[in-house]
């Protein structure tokens, strides 16, 4: 696998997230609470301006960190969520991962999730798009691919009904949106697959 430069990777997503952070509270104004643009932005650059300190760390020990602080970060419930994420990732991964290595971390840190929201795909949660981006990267696909599957699990959140989250106490109005921490996941993911496409 492409050499991971991690400075780069934190610079790309914090960009990625900051230019959609009016989307992404759009999304959770529909119906949440409105706050996950911000929620997101706020804790992307606090992770921005600690990246030289995370770089300079061993991939596993970097991940970790960056987990740390999203949830000091973020807040809300994708806070501890997206925390989760990161923290199983660092805990599963190789200092210079290959591809499989990368996916069964993926998994673990997917299942952590899962545990962590007591959640499970089909709920219209950021966990319908983590769940077939960590199928995508067990197979062959490549990094443009999982982001184009990222893109269009994130899409068929909006028929979903929500069962966990803010939005599960819309009940069937929540039928017709896009779930917001789906859609910042598949942002996430096109960030780091342009990040690494880029050092290839
Ligand atoms: P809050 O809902 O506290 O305002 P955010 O708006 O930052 O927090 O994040 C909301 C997102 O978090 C949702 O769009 C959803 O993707 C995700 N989420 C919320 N609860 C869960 C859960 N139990 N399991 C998985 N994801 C969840
Ligand atoms: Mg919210």
């Amino acid at each position: 696998m492409a050499a991971l430069h991690l400075a780069r990777l934190i610079a790309v997503a914090a960009d990625t997230i900051a230019a959609h952070a009016e989307e992404l509270t759009a999304l959770d104004q529909a119906i949440g609470d409105g706050d996950h643009g911000l929620n997101m932005k706020r804790g992307f650059e606090a992770v921005r301006a600690e990246a030289d300190a995370f770089a300079a760390k061993p991939l596993p020990d970097a991940l970790k960190a960056i987990g740390t602080k999203l949830v000091m970060t973020v807040g809300g419930a994708s806070g501890p969520l997206f925390g989760t994420l990161f923290m199983a990732l660092g805990k599963e991964i190789a200092a210079d991962p290959d591809r499989k290595n990368l996916a069964a971390a993926f998994g673990k840190a997917v299942e952590a999730v899962a545990a962590r929201g007591k959640s499970q795909i089909g709920q219209k949660t950021m966990l319908d798009v983590l769940q077939p981006v960590h199928d995508a990267l067990a197979g062959d696909k490549t990094a443009a691919e999982i982001a184009d599957i990222a893109d269009a699990a994130a899409e068929a959140t909006v028929p979903m009904k929500a069962l966990r989250g803010r939005a599960s106490f819309l009940g069937e109005r929540s039928i017709g949106h896009m779930d917001a921490g789906a859609r910042s996941t598949a942002l996430l993911v096109r960030s780091v697959g342009q990040a690494i496409g880029e050092s290839a």
